[in-house]
């Protein structure tokens, strides 16, 4: 039986892009090809919030305990190597015992299921198949991928989730967040158009960057521009940064106002105002 590190697996809202609102669980997987050093620091230099956590990192058992970060990456404890001693290894057996028990009356019903990270897509297509053939899983009919948009889909699962797509009312969604300058990656690694387009052969693929200031949508508008000539035909979201209340209200009516002034959409990240982005939300 497959095994994937699991950060964490929790029952929310939906925060961000098409399905927001929409009952969820939330499957975040550990590992991250990035690291994203930068927003709201020095481009290339880590949050020294991050670090300072990593100094105590014995302080923590749970997530929960875990604090919020106001600069760099908001899920590091997913792809830093120094937090994986609290993400385990779980089989898909167990990954299926605890998303029942976080599911009202144990049933999908309207849920949908959000499979996140770090980068999800990077170290475990090869055991999804298991997890989503199995029992628990049946009743399932949306998925969504939360990638940053690098990992291309290996022959295999990009066949088994076609197959998987084509079952009654099913439908897989790639919800790509690529990485712009202010999160300190180099852009030759972090935009990758071609990627982008074959999720498309397989489901409905969408573009949501995270943007701060006016310079930042008009990167976002630009790189967009490089996904179409490709050929990407969804839809394109600026979403404002900020993992703490304090930043995200200081620009998300701004980032609004430039989805509009520009023809795309907004998306905000309601995990935020709701549940202030705590770990488990
Ligand atoms: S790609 Fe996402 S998970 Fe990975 S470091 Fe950047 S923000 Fe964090």
């Amino acid at each position: 039986m497959s095994k994937i590190k699991i950060a964490e697996l929790f029952y929310s809202i939906q925060g961000e892009g098409r399905y927001m609102g929409v009952p969820s669980v939330f499957l975040r997987t550990f590992g991250c090809n990035f690291k994203c050093a930068g927003f709201g620091m020095p481009k290339g230099e880590l949050s020294t919030e991050i670090e300072s956590i990593a100094y105590r990192v014995s302080d923590f058992k749970t997530y929960e305990e875990l604090p919020l970060v106001s600069t760099g990456c908001d899920s590091y404890a997913s792809w830093d190597p120094r937090f994986k001693d609290l993400s385990p290894m779980l089989t898909s057996d167990a990954i299926v015992e605890r998303t029942l028990e976080i599911l009202p009356g144990q049933r999908w019903d309207n849920a949908h299921l959000v499979i996140t990270g770090g980068e999800p897509l990077l170290g475990w297509q090869r055991a999804y198949p298991d997890l989503l053939d199995h029992d628990g899983m049946k009743e399932l009919k949306e998925i969504t991928f939360e990638t940053n948009g690098t990992q291309k889909l290996t022959p295999e699962f990009k066949q088994y989730l076609i197959n998987w797509g084509m079952g009654e009312d099913r439908e897989v969604t790639f919800s790509v967040s690529a990485k712009l300058s202010c999160s300190g990656e180099e852009r030759h690694e972090a935009i990758k158009p071609e990627v982008v387009c074959d999720y498309q052969e397989v489901g409905y693929t969408y573009l949501k960057f995270v943007v701060a200031t006016e310079e930042d949508a008009e990167e976002a508008i630009e790189t967009a521009d490089i996904y179409r000539a490709e050929g990407f035909t969804g839809p394109v979201y600026l979403m404002p940064v900020g993992g703490v209340e304090s930043v995200y209200t200081l620009n998300n009516r701004r980032v609004a106002e430039l989805a509009m002034k520009n023809g795309l959409r907004y998306s905000d990240r309601l995990q935020v105002p709701l549940f202030k982005n705590e770990w488990g939300t």
